[in-house]
């Protein structure tokens, strides 16, 4: 059954966040003058079991899912994450399995990962320069940990991908090195402008570098750019292409470009409410329904109920929005 919002977009991905917890403190995301020593996180009892997150993508896949992406917080901090990736490779061989990561524990848990089932891994990387990775992650880790990871990941066969979010008077200069050093790496990058996610992360437009300034500071280097068409419908990134090196890369360009009309993405949060939008402000609680027994029928429908009424288009309604909101954090979310 292919299941439709009131917009006509279909269910296909569900983001699954397994923690709100991470070893960084990205400045854009989680940062530590919010996220300190006395933030408190969810305890572990309010966090979603592995049975239950299997118990809603079994409700989910006769719905039309398609992808799933494990996220966070940082995913890889999670016991036996690899245990999981088996769990939903074992419900379905066809299911996409793709996880979101800061990269620094991905060497270690590699091997596992790939042989739980994992297809894909994006990897964040805002810096190859150490001092500014330092600054931007507020981690005690070096920029070589996660290339240590990303290269594990090529080394292991799994598709890999670079994101890097791009603050204006921020790391800017960075663009050209991570483009050359994932050119290096044969693997694609996608650029991501500075979101309004949460409310801690002191978001104003005067930080958003756009897609389109972007391009110009690539272009002094690489010479013309060229638009690719989408691949496929609901693809997030547009696609562009460095004519002279037939380099493929990406933007996802949420402030200046946004994509809602084509949005087929469900978010579960790490205390497992479903969240119909990366910006609402309030998710459905499956967690409680499933913790008072519901089954998988009853969860099903609650999606379906869920879904038929979507209407999200924040992105696209930014601008117009004049209404005081509080969206939740992009950490417990999952970006
Ligand atoms: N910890 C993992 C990581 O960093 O890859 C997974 C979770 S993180 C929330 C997922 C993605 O969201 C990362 O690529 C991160 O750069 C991006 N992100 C977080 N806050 C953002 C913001 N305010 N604007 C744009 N992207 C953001
Ligand atoms: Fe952690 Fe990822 Fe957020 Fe950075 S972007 S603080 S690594 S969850
Ligand atoms: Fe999808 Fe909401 Fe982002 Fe629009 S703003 S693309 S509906 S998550």
């Amino acid at each position: 059954m292919r299941l439709n919002d009131s917009l006509g977009r279909p269910l296909r991905d569900l983001r699954i966040s397994v923690t709100d917890r991470c070893n960084f403190r990205c400045d854009y995301c989680m940062p530590r003058e919010h996220f300190d020593s006395k933030y408190e996180f969810l305890p572990k009892e309010k966090i979603i079991s592995y049975e239950e997150i299997i118990q809603v993508i079994k409700s989910a896949l006769p719905l039309g899912l398609k992808k799933i992406r494990i996220t966070g917080g940082e995913p890889l901090i999670r016991k036996d994450i690899s245990k999981l990736i088996k769990m939903i490779r074992d419900l379905d061989d066809e299911l996409d399995i793709a996880m979101t990561t800061n990269g620094v524990l991905l060497r270690k848990n590699i091997q596992l990962l790939k042989q739980s089932g994992l297809d894909r891994v994006t990897v964040s990387l805002d810096s190859l320069d150490q001092q500014l990775f330092k600054e931007i992650t507020d981690s005690n880790y070096d920029v070589q940990d996660v290339l240590d990871g990303i290269e594990s990941a090529i080394d292991s066969g799994l598709k890999v991908k670079i994101n890097s979010v791009i603050k204006r008077n921020l790391n800017e200069n960075q663009l050209i090195p991570l483009i050359e050093k994932s050119i290096n790496y044969d693997i694609p990058i996608r650029f991501i402008e500075f979101m309004d996610v949460g409310t801690t992360n002191s978001w104003n437009l005067d930080s958003v570098i756009t897609g389109s300034e972007m391009r110009k500071i690539i272009q002094q280097k690489f010479g013309p750019l060229v638009k690719k068409n989408s691949n496929y419908f609901g693809e997030v990134a547009k696609q562009w292409t460095i004519l002279d090196k037939e380099y493929d890369f990406g933007f996802i360009e949420s402030i200046s470009s946004p994509f809602c009309g084509s949005c087929t993405r469900a978010r579960i949060s790490s205390n497992g409410h479903f969240f119909t939008c990366l910006f609402s402000e309030k998710g459905h609680d499956l967690l409680s329904m499933m913790r008072m027994d519901a089954d998988l029928h009853d969860i099903s429908n609650a999606i379906t109920k869920i879904w038929n009424n979507r209407n999200d288009k924040y992105s696209e309604e930014r601008k117009e929005n004049t209404k005081e909101r509080i969206p939740v954090e992009m950490s417990y979310i999952g970006g």
